[in-house]
């Protein structure tokens, strides 16, 4: 399988440190709001590229943190009126359900900052006592990168480019650095924020050294594969790596995956420039599964441009698919149960032409255009193979390679959407009930509207509830 990595700046064959399995690690959301689709991107090809590994026998050990402790937190919580932990409790579980919704796989382990700040201490520590960190006068704990000579190994910036990049910034506490490039591991407390007793004075940890120790504690010193969006190569990634090496004197990491932007009329979508949708917004019009073909439908490090033109040629691609599996479902509930006839081999044989296209698409750096594009071959196949004269095996045989490829890998359900969200519906709709018959109505319109924001209406029928999708 080849991977293009970052670093090396080329397409490399992927060897695992462990034959059988991968320690994988992608940077996750600081929760201040709800996420929008553009941070979707990675959270989207990245369990679709876990997924794929998991497809062919891996064992994924796969960690994405929530960063939740920042400014953007503080000054949302300020805003309000709430704690930041109000703030960051409630988007971390938002964004649980919006990744249930899109059917990105739980991570084995979703960190949390705030939780692991002893360990950042240690890391800190050690990075002062191997020479590689400073402590300024207020306390503040700085990495120098000139102790570091690999420093922009990744971004392949020397540090001559990135001071004529800085030279016109003043920073304050830029006085105190003893290079402008270097980078806050540690920094003072403020009136009003969260902070932490550490050896150096009360505060908090900057942004990159969160990374550096989840990784380090949950897969181990040397990881092989981190990925993330390519915003995050400089400076995060690099200075995550001078962090992690720095301590432990150990290769970080094997390969360097990052995703290209999700852009809006050729801009990268981002909160600070409200260009943005919200996951919310979207699934509120369009099936989450529309969602993940659409931004499949690119490879992962290729620009992609939200267009609602995009989106309605995914939602009829995903119609296709449901149509194509509804049709074979019912199909295998009639059909007759033989021998495969020698035309129903010759179909299936082609059908394993194109899964041999998308294992191929899937090994060449994750591409999922191709991959999508193999998968919709499969369903015309499926389309004109099958009819009421086929054998229950050819059937079966079909949404066996479906339900591999498309549920499996490019974790798209092929069951009406309906029947995904029944259960969570289901459970609403009970507690609606009963909190009705409590007399509890505040609680229970608020059901209704948190149902209604998930696309559900109600009808209160004379059978009962009856839902639908608006
Ligand atoms: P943030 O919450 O901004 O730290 O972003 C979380 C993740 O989303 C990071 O991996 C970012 O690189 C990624 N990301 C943010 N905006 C976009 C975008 N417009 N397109 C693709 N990835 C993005
Ligand atoms: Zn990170």
């Amino acid at each position: 399988m080849k991977i293009f990595d970052t670093m090396q700046r080329r397409k490399v064959d992927f060897v695992p440190i462990e034959e059988g399995r991968v320690s994988m690690y992608v940077c996750g959301p600081t929760v201040y709001n709800l996420i929008h689709i553009g941070n979707a991107r990675p959270m989207i090809v990245f369990d679709t590229f876990r997924r794929y590994l998991e497809y062919k026998g891996y064992t994924v050990n796969y960690v994405s943190n929530f960063t939740d402790v920042d400014d953007k937190i503080i000054n949302a919580a300020k805003a309000e009126g709430v704690a930041p932990e109000v703030i960051s409790e409630r988007y971390i579980k938002e964004c649980k359900r919006d990744m249930a919704d899109m059917n990105i796989k739980p991570a084995t382990v979703h960190p949390q900052a705030t939780k692991e700040i002893d360990g950042m201490i240690e890391m800190i520590q050690k990075l002062i006592d191997n020479g590689h960190a400073y402590v300024a006068e207020d306390g503040t704990v700085y990495f120098s990168v000139e102790s570091d000579p690999d420093y922009g190994k990744l971004s392949h910036k020397n540090l001559d480019e990135m001071m004529s990049g800085l030279r016109s910034l003043k920073v304050s506490g830029e006085e105190q650095k003893k290079n402008p490039n270097d980078f806050v591991l540690w920094k003072p407390k403020k009136e009003g924020e969260p902070y932490w007793e550490s050896p150096w004075c009360d505060g908090r940890p900057g942004w990159h050294i969160e990374c550096s120790e989840m990784s380090r504690k949950y897969l181990g010193e040397t990881i092989d594969i981190h990925a993330g969006g390519e915003d995050l190569i400089f400076p995060h990634h690099e200075n995550e790596i001078a962090q992690s090496e720095g301590a432990s004197g150990k290769p970080f990491c094997h390969y360097w995956m990052h995703n290209g932007f999700l852009n809006i009329n050729n801009k990268k979508m981002s909160k600070s420039e409200g260009n943005f949708f919200t996951v919310r917004d979207i699934t509120s019009q369009y099936d989450p599964m529309v969602l993940r073909l659409f931004i499949l439908s690119a490879q992962y490090r290729t620009p992609l441009n939200f267009s609602k033109e995009l989106m309605e040629q995914s939602k009829a691609a995903y119609e296709r698919i449901l149509n194509c599996t509804d049709k074979l479902k019912e199909l295998s509930e009639k059909v007759e149960d033989r021998e495969l006839s020698a035309e129903e081999q010759a179909s299936l044989e082609t059908v394993q032409g194109y899964v041999k296209a998308f294992e191929e698409a899937m090994e060449d750096d994750n591409n999922t255009a191709n991959a999508e594009s193999a998968v919709y071959e499969i369903i015309r196949e499926a389309n004109a193979g099958s009819s009421e004269a086929s054998s229950k095996q050819y059937i079966q045989r079909l949404l066996e390679v479906i339900h591999a490829l498309v549920d499996g890998v490019l974790g798209v359900r092929t069951d009406r959407k309906t029947e995904a969200l029944n259960e969570e519906v289901e459970r609403l709709i009970e507690e609606r009930g009963q909190a009705r018959k409590a007399r509890d109505f505040a609680r229970a319109d608020a059901i209704r509207q948190q149902l209604l924001d998930m696309g559900i209406v109600l009808e209160d029928t004379r059978e009962g509830v009856k839902w639908k999708r608006v």
